[in-house]
């Protein structure tokens, strides 16, 4: 075969990967915002915008196309719909509701470095996210106040490089996927001349609801890093899963990443044995392993999606019944001062 009949396959391939890195940051900024928007390409009853337009003012509406394209027109009870629409429900004031329920403002080792857990550390690396979920525990965390940048992260790798004991870097946000390739290739290099790091993690929601930013040069640097690379997902539904998602996950596995899940157990999204059983058969068609459920956070503004630990324990058992056990994912919680999260 001529060496440029074989060529034109790879300038396709090439051409599609390129594609790709130059599409991720437009798909990202065309992400919807604006409750009308949102309200006119789902066709919502719009009797239901003045209550989201008044839970922006506090959190703004964030979610990529490609994820409301995944949900039902004309359903407000859609489980993808829920987890991203402001309802005024956010803003009623509940008893035990607070804006930092993990104390986390009490545990960091450096700007942006959380040290809660031993053996592992977890660093702020972005502030921003590809969509706002509205049951997320940093909905009130205070982002602006932390320094961005390379420069920052060398306060950060000092205080690993100076814990013989750490063996983990965690990277997470916000979405640590956000931050550029360049940067990011100079941030896993950084950490891997640390010779007692052995594994970084990459918590992130982005190659579920912006699949396109798993592309070529992600996987290259991940790949390439003597690093083990694992990559925690966040689904909170088997609709989330859809072919584009399957293809990214794809991705991340060729370049030899660790894939896990975790969920939170969300009021009318999950909170049902058959839906999260589905979820788990979806990951496994996917290569993802279930690790947490988590129950949720007490952040104010969540309320609504709380499911009472009682609710939570039983369906647990119900799903426990239902699928091998590799397929279960813990259901924990996470409480201030405790040295893991803890089981329900
Ligand atoms: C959840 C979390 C971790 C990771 O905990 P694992 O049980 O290892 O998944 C690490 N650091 C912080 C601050 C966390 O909140
Ligand atoms: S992607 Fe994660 S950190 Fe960002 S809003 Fe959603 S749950 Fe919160």
């Amino acid at each position: 075969m001529r060496a440029d009949s074989d060529g034109g396959v790879g300038t396709i391939a090439a051409a599609d990967a390129d594609a790709r890195a130059a599409t991720w940051q437009r798909v990202l900024a065309e992400a919807i915002t604006d409750p009308a928007e949102l309200w006119r390409v789902l066709a919502l009853d719009p009797a239901l915008l003045p209550s989201a337009l008044s839970a922006t003012r506090a959190f703004a509406l964030r979610v990529p196309r490609g994820f409301v394209a995944l949900m039902e027109r004309g359903n407000p009870r859609d489980p993808l719909l829920l987890q991203v629409l402001p309802q005024a429900a956010e803003l009623l004031a509940v008893s035990g509701f607070s804006a930092d329920p993990l104390a986390e403002a009490d545990c960091q080792a450096a700007p942006g470095l959380l040290t809660k857990y031993r053996g592992r550390a977890l660093l702020v690396v972005h502030g921003a996210c590809a969509v706002h979920c509205r049951y997320c525990f940093r909905r009130h965390y205070p982002y602006e106040s932390l320094p961005r940048g390379p420069r920052w992260w060398a306060a950060a790798l000092a205080a690993i490089a100076a814990d013989p004991d750490c063996h983990e870097l965690i990277l997470s946000g916000g979405d640590p996927l956000l931050v550029p390739d360049a940067q990011l290739a100079e941030l896993i290099a950084d950490a891997a001349a640390i010779a007692h790091l052995a594994r970084l993690r990459v918590h992130t929601r982005l190659p579920v609801v912006l699949p396109e930013r798993i592309g070529e040069e992600l996987c290259r640097l991940l790949a390439r890093s003597r690093l083990r690379c694992v990559v925690v997902l966040h689904a909170n539904h088997p609709r989330e899963l859809s072919p584009a998602v399957a293809a990214a996950c794809a991705r991340l596995r060729a370049a030899g990443c660790l894939l896990l899940n975790q969920s939170v157990l969300l009021a009318g999204v999950n909170d049902d044995p058959a839906v999260l059983a589905a979820l788990s058969e979806r990951l496994a068609e996917l290569g993802v392993v279930p690790y947490y459920l988590h129950a949720l956070d007490r952040v104010a503004g969540a309320a609504h999606f709380l499911v009472d630990d009682a609710r939570a324990r039983a369906i647990h058992r119900e799903l426990s019944a239902m699928l091998p056990g590799w397929l279960v994912p813990r259901l924990v919680r996470e409480v201030p001062g405790a040295a893991s999260k803890l089981p329900l």
